[in-house]
């Protein structure tokens, strides 16, 4: 009897495997097993609409539950998958249930870092990773006097946008000299730190919280290195992710910075494939340079990559990536995969709030980042495709 697919983690990834197998045709068994409660849903919201009250938890879930009965594929959620069996080849849930497969995907996303400083477990000291941490931000956001956000990537900028629509003080503790060091250009950085300035979102940078202080258990601060204290009775702390990679580790496939996986998006085992947050593969447009990408794209393709595959027809992995970042009324979009140092260049008015910012490495195009945009950002995907297709 066929055992056919079975996939750890019901999130962005896991979904789009299971429904990307029916609408290949795959006919054998689809089984999902993830330890959140629930259907699988969106993260994006979670920092954006959610948090503003814009949409409610049935809007977040991806498909509604008939969606799950009528391309016949089983969900298992609030359930964690403890232990892989290579040899024989199936998976030991918490409940002690054992589930064989053909095929193993591993689709187990990513957890927020947290902060090694005392007062981290602090009342009011959060994540922001699942619906669960995003729920006891929007309550806290509710009755919060002062927000804290420790982290000025693109989670935290999203909070700290929202926190000021609601009229709520903010500041925003980031360790490097700039938000959003790595993930963009200097110009489109200062250009949203300058945006956020204006909505009245105060900056720390080059700052590092050493503490976070708290009276009968409740959060009321952060102590910076310099000795400042910054109060906030609601502390969000979002400062990166680390890939979930330990079900891999434990079996001794190959994971650095992630699970690893070949052109194909298989791992070391053959009847494992790894894809999204948790797996790290060879880049086409960076040479083959290992890379993790944690944006809805790349796990929505790569799993459109493995179904492909396990429906025999198997081809590298060879997509642009791209991610959109809302923070307030500035709506980013990248496209491409750029390395801090490459070179940029200004496209359009930076004053008139729409504009992009092309990134080379050498004569080559390497990201676009396009602020409120779309068709350049449609441009820059088309653009950056033919360095992608097969010779
Ligand atoms: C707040 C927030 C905002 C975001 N905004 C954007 C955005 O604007 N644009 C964008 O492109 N991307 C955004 N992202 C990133 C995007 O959501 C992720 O890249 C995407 O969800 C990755 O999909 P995935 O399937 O790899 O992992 P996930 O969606 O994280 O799913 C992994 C699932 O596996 C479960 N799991 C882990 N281990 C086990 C186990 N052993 N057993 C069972 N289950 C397990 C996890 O609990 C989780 O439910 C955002 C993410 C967050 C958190």
């Amino acid at each position: 009897m066929a055992h056919g697919v079975v996939i750890v983690g019901t999130g962005q990834g896991g979904f789009q495997l299971a429904a990307s197998l029916r609408e290949s045709g795959f006919s054998d068994p689809v089984t999902l097993v993830g330890d959140e409660p629930g259907l699988p849903y969106q993260r994006p919201p979670l920092s954006k609409a959610f948090l503003q009250g814009k949409v409610d938890e049935t809007g977040l879930l991806l498909r509604p539950p008939s969606f799950y009965e009528r391309i016949n594929a089983r969900v298992i959620g609030g359930m964690r998958v403890e232990h892989i069996d290579r040899a024989a080849r199936c998976v030991r849930l918490t409940s002690g249930m054992v589930l064989p497969y053909d095929h193993l995907v591993l689709a187990t996303g990513a957890t927020a870092r947290t902060l090694a400083v005392s007062g981290s477990d602090l009342s009011g000291v959060c994540v922001l990773r699942g619906l669960d941490d995003a729920r006891r931000i929007r309550e806290r956001l509710a009755r919060a006097s002062a927000v804290a956000v420790v982290g000025a990537g693109f989670i935290g900028l999203e909070l700290a946008a929202v926190a000021r629509g609601m009229d709520l003080p903010i500041h925003v503790v980031e360790a490097t000299a700039r938000p959003l060091l790595r993930a963009l250009s200097e110009p489109m950085a200062r250009h949203l730190q300058d945006f956020h300035e204006s909505l009245g979102t105060h900056f720390h940078l080059s700052s590092q919280c050493d503490a976070i202080e708290g009276e009968s258990g409740q959060a009321t601060g952060l102590r910076l290195r310099d000795g400042s204290h910054i109060a906030a009775d609601l502390i969000v702390v979002a400062v990166g992710v680390l890939p979930n990679d330990r079900l891999a580790r434990d079996v001794g496939l190959a994971v650095s910075n992630g699970i690893e996986v070949d052109e194909l998006l298989l791992t070391t085992d053959p009847a494992i494939s790894a894809l999204g947050d948790c797996a790290s593969f060879p880049f086409a447009l960076g040479g083959g340079a290992r890379v993790r990408i944690e944006s809805v794209q790349n796990a929505v393709d790569q799993a459109r990559c493995i179904a492909a595959r396990l429906c025999g027809q198997p081809l590298p992995y060879a997509k642009v990536p791209w991610f959109w970042s809302e923070q307030g009324l500035c709506r980013l979009q990248m496209a491409g995969l750029a390395h801090p140092d490459d070179r940029s260049e200004i496209e359009g008015d930076p004053n008139s709030g729409r504009f992009s910012v092309l990134r080379f490495r050498g004569d080559q195009l390497s990201a676009v980042e396009s602020l409120n945009d779309p068709a350049a950002h449609m441009r820059a995907r088309k653009a950056l495709a033919p360095a992608l297709a097969p010779a």
